[in-house]
């Protein structure tokens, strides 16, 4: 790592003009937290719970999960902590809950595993809720979300939990913020009913890439033609910036593309704000965030969506960055 993005960490992110961005970080271990120094960030963009389910030979208890729970929302106390529900299934495998699909991406992962087993959900959120109880920053994130009746379902079963921690602790909880991933392209089309139901959306580029390009993501085959910079990924992405801004509906981008330098430049280009990464990447893209000019940026997004490939698209961006190096 180049010893100059360090030394501008604890400064402000905001462009050269004074546009600010809220840089975040993306987590599963809580040691991962711990080497985040949470004062240089917004907060935690993405927990992925799924890691603590994966490495255990059986599911983690309320108990165990509340402690977990508890550990990742301390570690970052008076910021947003966004705790994404168990998104298993697809490439993420849980020992002890086999599942045989021919096409495991399209079949039974993230949400609508869960909701086949509310049982499930409703301990993970129950602890979700109690590991905030007198801390308040959680915001809970649904993964997969491919139809409104899911949202429905789950804003039931948040409800319900909520209400037993309730009533188990005899007070009354603050609500949580519930958002939506948008990985699924059916959703991008039904953004103003989301906006009714829930209070933030955050895109996945990593699975929206996928489904929107019909690539596995970890097919070593086809891993020529994933790429989050082709053309038609950049305009999905473009519309749905335009499409959240008109609604007044919170959006982020908590996807690789977020921590990738040409990647984040053409987000930010596009209006979006609110970018979650690996911790890794979060130092160089603060770095390059504060040497740009939103006008400059202005100029680069048309010509990046006019380009014909990810190739085309990639020159642009580096010859784009190769000025801010
Ligand atoms: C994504 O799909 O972009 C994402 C952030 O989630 P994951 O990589 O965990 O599927
Ligand atoms: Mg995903």
């Amino acid at each position: 790592l180049n010893a100059g993005y360090l030394s501008e960490i604890a400064l402000a992110a905001q462009s050269i003009c004074g546009t600010p961005f809220n840089l975040m970080v993306n987590s599963g271990l809580a040691i991962e937290l711990e080497t985040t120094d949470p004062q240089h960030t917004g907060g935690v963009g993405l927990y992925r719970t799924e890691f603590p389910f994966i490495i255990r030979s059986r599911f983690p208890t309320e108990q165990e999960q509340i402690e977990l729970y508890r550990r990742v929302l301390e570690s970052c106390p008076d910021k947003p902590v966004i705790m994404r529900t168990l998104d298993v299934g697809g490439d993420k495998a849980l020992p002890y809950f086999s599942i045989s699909e021919e096409n495991p991406f399209l079949g039974w992962r993230g949400i609508r595993l869960t909701l086949d087993h509310p049982e499930i959900f409703l301990v993970q959120v129950r602890a979700m809720l109690k590991a905030n109880l007198a801390l308040n920053n959680l915001h809970i994130l649904l993964p997969m979300i491919s139809d409104l009746a899911e949202v429905d379902e789950c804003l039931r079963l948040i409800n319900q939990a909520s209400f037993e921690v309730s009533e188990e602790f005899a007070i009354e909880q603050p609500k949580p913020k519930v958002g939506v991933m948008i990985e699924v392209p059916s959703i991008m089309y039904q953004l103003p009913e989301l906006a009714r139901k829930v209070d933030f959306c955050s895109i996945g580029t990593n699975d929206l890439t996928q489904y929107l390009l019909a690539v596995d993501r970890n097919n070593p085959r086809v891993a020529n033609l994933y790429d989050a910079m082709h053309p038609a990924v950049l305009r999905a992405l473009n519309q749905l910036s335009q499409q959240a801004k008109g609604l007044q509906f919170p959006i982020s981008v908590c996807g690789e593309l977020a921590g990738d330098p040409g990647g984040v430049m053409l987000l930010a280009a596009m209006g979006y704000s609110n970018f979650s990464m690996n911790s890794s990447n979060l130092a160089k893209i603060k770095w390059l965030l504060r040497r740009v000019e939103m006008a400059e940026l202005a100029l680069l997004l048309p010509e990046v969506l006019a380009c014909e490939s990810a190739r085309q698209v990639r020159l642009c961006t580096q010859r784009f960055l190769e000025q801010k190096q």
